[in-house]
């Protein structure tokens, strides 16, 4: 386990003060949030390091951990340290809504920021859904409904988890603390872990007779429909976070968030290139000679294109601003139209004839083989 040193990942001294601390955790919370830089597997990756970092640095206890013993210190149980697995994304994203409450996405469900509540009954588990959605609906944006299967309140007990006319009673593990104590010996010295006691999952309670539907637990299976509003320009991997959405906790216990996971799908015409769309058109050798305007497919819908005299088999032509919106930004990507010209299989007489008289005038007619034409040709073609 090499990480970094908190200090040094906010960029703060070892002795700034909490002000401080909450200051330069803000700036790169913001600067590397997920929102901000859709798919940027760094820019996560350094959000989470910093709120990895925010979260033991503004805890009193923690940091004087830290302070003496460094990331060591915290691998141990009972301090709340992460372990060697770090913590996941999800725990990022959430202790920075905590804290600082959301932005970006956020703003589309017209929520107001709450702090979250930190001690009490167990939070329900989030849960990830993936959404399938097509390039028009990327280009356009869409409010999509979702079925989610979720752990919901049980409704025989009201997720309090007793059979009807039972209470609970005192734990008698805790004596009604909620708390465990346990000494750990370790190199450091000896620590007085408070962990919050297994028995009655710190509620300081058990319950006598457990609700039949649900074992005690207050939840059972459901499922529920959420509504998203996805915005424009998003692309795979991009996720919309729907908070309360996901499992409901425990015996009552608030319910986790819902993260949807965008996947676009294959589209039969374009091809996505960033913000641009790229889209083959197939013309006839008399159009490529002549020139022409011809029908071009966009997502939204049809434009002509006009095709200059002498376009040879592989020409790019740019259609500005018809590719997809820019993700939290302004204006649209282009659409990229690659020109085919079809040598034909099948001549009619007529045809054929034409052609015949075609190559009778070319006959003595030398082909344009000088370099720069080929060079040119290879360019477009992209060989
Ligand atoms: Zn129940
Ligand atoms: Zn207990």
């Amino acid at each position: 386990m090499d990480k970094r040193d908190y200090y040094e990942i906010l960029g703060v001294s070892r002795s700034a003060s909490l002000d401080e601390i909450k200051k330069a955790y803000r700036r790169l919370a913001v600067k590397y949030h997920p929102d901000k830089n859709p798919g940027d597997k760094t820019a996560e990756e350094k959000f989470k390091e910093a709120t990895e970092a925010y979260e033991v640095l503004k805890d009193d206890s923690k940091r004087q951990i830290y302070d003496r013993y460094g990331h060591q210190g915290l691998a141990g149980g009972g301090f709340g340290g992460f372990g060697d697995f770090g913590f996941d994304l999800g725990d990022a994203l959430r202790a920075f809504m905590r804290d600082f409450g959301g932005f970006g996405f956020e703003n589309f469900f017209g929520e107001t920021t709450t702090a979250r509540q930190r001690a009490g009954p167990q939070r329900g588990r989030d849960l990830q859904v993936k959404l399938k959605l097509s390039l028009e609906e990327i280009a356009t944006g869409v409010e999509k409904t979702i079925r989610i299967k979720r752990l919901v309140v049980c409704d025989r007990c009201n997720g309090s988890g007793l059979e009807k006319g039972t209470s609970k009673r005192t734990c008698p593990r805790c004596n009604g603390t909620g708390q465990q104590k346990t000494v750990t010996r370790s190199f450091f010295g000896q620590f007085v872990n408070i962990s919050t006691c297994p028995y009655c999952s710190g509620t300081g309670k058990i319950i006598e007779k457990p609700c039949l539907a649900c074992a005690g637990n207050g939840r059972i299976k459901g499922q529920s429909e959420i509504k998203v509003k996805i915005p424009q320009g998003v692309s795979s991997g991009n996720y919309i976070p729907v908070r309360s959405a996901g499992d409901v906790g425990p015996h009552g216990g608030p319910a986790g968030d819902v993260l949807v996971i965008i996947e676009e799908k294959e589209h039969s015409i374009f091809t996505r290139h960033g913000d641009d769309i790229i889209c083959e058109q197939a013309i006839n050798f008399s159009k490529a000679a002549l020139g022409a305007h011809i029908e071009v497919p966009t997502l939204d819908g049809k434009v002509n294109l006009k095709i200059p005299a002498g376009t040879q088999s592989g020409r790019v032509f740019r259609l500005r601003g018809k590719g997809i919106p820019h993700l939290n930004g302004y204006g649209r990507g282009d659409q990229l139209v690659r020109v085919l010209v079809i040598t034909p299989t099948k001549l009619s007489a007529q045809e054929k004839e034409l052609f015949m008289r075609l190559a009778e005038l070319q006959k003595n007619q030398p082909l344009n083989t000088d370099k720069s034409f080929f060079e040119k040709l290879r360019q477009t073609l992209g060989v």
